[in-house]
């Protein structure tokens, strides 16, 4: 079954049919139109999977997708036109340019966290590379993938792109097929698996992944601000985001204020009892609820902690006083459970993170520009939001992904474009000047070797035009005039 749908997108794909911009821009606008006139059922879609009330859908999910459609839409003609680059003195009379051109079908396997923007925003850029795609929601958020494979083949053409439902086997089944790429969002162990199946066929990968992403809290900075930024990125969608903050470091002096300023927040945000706000939302199920909650184990609530199985709830809960070797320090918590580790300076906390795995996103919460600079210095991440938390993720011309652990590959705007896309070398000669390839031709000669090295050490500008001709022009009148002193003498 699987390996009939990856075999007719490929012949489709082969005839040629998304090549032109058109075509793609026809389907990114059948996109578009999909999303507006079904936002209503992708809400509620969303709150039948996490609860998630309407808005928290737009900022967080259908914005963006937006954002990449138009961009795509405009700019997509400049992405996909060749682009000229530097030459050396050898090639100074060809064509040379980088073309993109798409890299066949991509398999694009997304999560259940947000299962619209994992799916939609990749295939955004799959389609304006002009691939074909299979695209595989999670199996989690079921009436979302439902939704999809209802909805998404009466807007796209059914014989490029294509949305295959299931779970793990589903899923295994499509990774024993031949995909040009696969682009993958989920967890660590999962991915490793995804890689090890694209190996067997070559198949490059892109690996969205998660991790513990830590957030310090210098003393230095206006702490309430820095908590009610922390407990918008933490709290909102459950905790259930890639990009939240794991966990807080900060020095003991200032832990309890922090604690108090979240509690503040909290109360802003989700009122008395966070369970009857409509803007909180509920673990994906009862196996992740279980998972989450045994992480609280050993540890000191300081707020929080109330929760509810039969409705998948569990209340914003901070963690004080939490140690290094605790269990909810050994994995990415994925839920609201926010643990503050106490450091005793800078240093400590830059220690800290670069003991563990390269994390998605590293926060810093400081007004102290050398603090700030050592912790962008001294650490690794995917990528950094200084003083907030999520917003590099919202730039579409910053390039999202992950490092080490947390993922390889990138994408937003044009970033998925390029991804998504071989960046094909071309080099475009004619039959003139042969005598000049005498260089390279046997029998070689050390003469011969110092030409070959004069035109291909001395690089050019990229155009193409008038400064390669005068660079030619010039050297033809210095042999010339050489050449008549010669005759002169
Ligand atoms: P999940 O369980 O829905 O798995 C993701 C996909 O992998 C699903 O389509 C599922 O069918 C498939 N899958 C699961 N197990 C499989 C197996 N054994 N073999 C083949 N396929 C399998 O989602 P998840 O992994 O729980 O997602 C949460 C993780 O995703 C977190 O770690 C989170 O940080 C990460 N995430 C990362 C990003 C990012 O952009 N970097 C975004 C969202 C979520």
């Amino acid at each position: 079954m699987e390996k009939q749908v990856v075999d007719g997108l490929r012949e489709v794909f082969q005839s040629g049919r998304s090549r032109p911009l058109q075509y793609r821009k026809q389907q990114l606008r059948a996109l578009h139109r999909f999303i507006t006139e079904h936002q209503a059922d992708i809400e509620q879609s969303l709150k039948q999977d996490l609860h998630r009330d309407i808005y928290t859908t737009s900022i967080f999910e259908l914005i963006g997708i937006e954002n990449d459609i138009k961009l795509a839409e405009s700019d997509m003609a400049d992405w996909a036109a060749p682009q000229h680059v530097k030459k050396n003195l050898n090639s100074a009379l060809d064509e040379v340019y980088i073309k993109p051109e798409p890299l066949g079908v991509v398999l694009i396997i997304g999560t259940w966290n947000y299962p619209w923007a994992m799916i939609l925003q990749p295939l955004v850029g799959a389609i304006a590379a002009g691939n074909a795609a299979v695209v595989k929601p999670s199996e989690m958020s079921e009436h979302s993938a439902r939704l999809m494979k209802e909805l998404l083949p009466l807007y796209l053409d059914k014989e490029m792109y294509q949305v295959v439902t299931g779970g793990v086997p589903e899923t295994q089944e499509l990774l024993k097929q031949r995909f040009d790429h696969i682009f993958y969002t989920g967890n660590s162990p999962v991915g490793k698996l995804v890689m090890e199946a694209a190996a067997r066929h070559l198949t490059p990968v892109t690996l969205e992944l998660g991790g513990k992403s830590p957030c310090y809290i210098d003393k230095n900075c206006d702490i309430a601000v820095a908590c009610r930024r922390i407990t918008w990125g933490k709290f909102a969608n459950c905790g259930q985001t890639c990009l939240a903050p794991d966990y807080i470091l900060c020095e003991p002096s200032i832990q309890d204020r922090i604690v108090k300023e979240i509690q503040k927040t909290l109360q802003e945000f989700y009122k008395e009892d966070p369970k009857s706000s409509p803007d909180y939302c509920r673990i994906i199920n009862t196996r992740h609820f279980d998972r989450v909650l045994s992480l609280m184990n050993e540890c000191t609530i300081a707020l929080g902690g109330e929760n509810d199985r039969s409705q998948c709830y569990i209340a914003p809960t901070v963690l004080k006083d939490v140690l290094p070797h605790f269990k909810i320090m050994q994995e990415e918590i994925f839920g609201p459970l926010l643990p503050i580790i106490t450091v005793n300076d800078l240093s400590e906390a830059i220690n800290f993170i670069n003991k563990r795995e390269k994390p998605l996103a590293v926060y810093v919460f400081s007004s102290d520009k050398t603090a700030i600079k050592r912790m962008l210095t001294e650490t690794s991440s995917g990528g950094v939001t200084v003083n907030d938390v999520l917003m590099h993720y919202t730039v579409n011309s910053l390039p999202f992904g992950g490092v080490g652990n947390s993922g390889m590959g990138k994408y937003h705007g044009k970033h998925t474009f390029d991804q998504l896309s071989h960046h094909r070398s071309c080099v475009i000669r004619s039959f003139a000047m042969e005598s000049l390839n005498d260089a390279r031709y046997p029998p070689l000669t050390a003469a011969r070797l110092s030409k070959a090295k004069f035109f291909l050490q001395h690089q050019l500008c990229s155009c193409n035009g008038v400064c390669v001709w005068a660079v030619i022009a010039t050297i033809l009148a210095i042999g010339l005039l050489v050449g008549l002193i010669v005759v002169l003498i």
